[in-house]
């Protein structure tokens, strides 16, 4: 399995579908290629999605992005999350990971399971809750997001830096 933070080739991406018995065809591919080289952001929404494939074929339909995100969710090659506002943004997955969030522009990132492997333990014995098969989602404000000015009324100093978790 290609390490996520290494560029992804087509080469890997056909394998990842052959890997999990899926026909390569040019829009499955064309979804997972964008899915696997967006660096800005680790998941899109589907129109995000349509958009990107829309540089490279104008006439792509949104129905084939959703048919293809579906296949691959389905295979999970990709998986979905849902925002606060219900927003659903979808991600490639060449390993398990939880994310990260800001909770103004909705970005995310990926964050490698091995890093929440102590914290969870402490969790699962304390509440004796299971994570397994689940995405966690730690949110936080980006720093894109704290260098802009917010709305008319202004927050205090260092109000919103601190990461919260949900
Ligand atoms: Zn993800
Ligand atoms: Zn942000």
């Amino acid at each position: 399995m290609p390490d996520p933070g290494q560029a992804v080739g087509d080469a890997d991406l056909r394998r990842l579908l052959h890997d999990k018995r899926l026909r390569a065809t040019p829009a499955g591919l064309a979804v997972l290629r964008v899915l696997a080289r967006t660096h800005d952001h680790h998941h899109l929404t589907a129109a995000q999605i349509h958009q990107r494939l829309r540089a490279d074929d104008p006439d792509v339909p949104a129905a084939t992005v959703l048919r293809e995100l579906r296949i691959l969710t389905d295979a999970g090659l990709a998986h979905t999350l849902h925002d606060s506002d219900g927003t659903a943004s979808h991600g490639i997955v060449l390993a398990p990971h939880h994310h990260v969030a800001c909770t103004l522009c909705g970005v995310v990132h990926p964050l490698p399971t091995t890093t929440l492997h102590a914290a969870l333990a402490q969790v699962s014995k304390v509440g004796r809750l299971s994570f397994e098969g689940d995405t966690i989602v730690l949110h936080g404000i980006c720093p894109a997001c704290r260098r802009r000015p917010r709305g008319p009324v202004p927050a205090g100093p260092g109000a919103t830096d601190a990461p919260r978790a949900r």
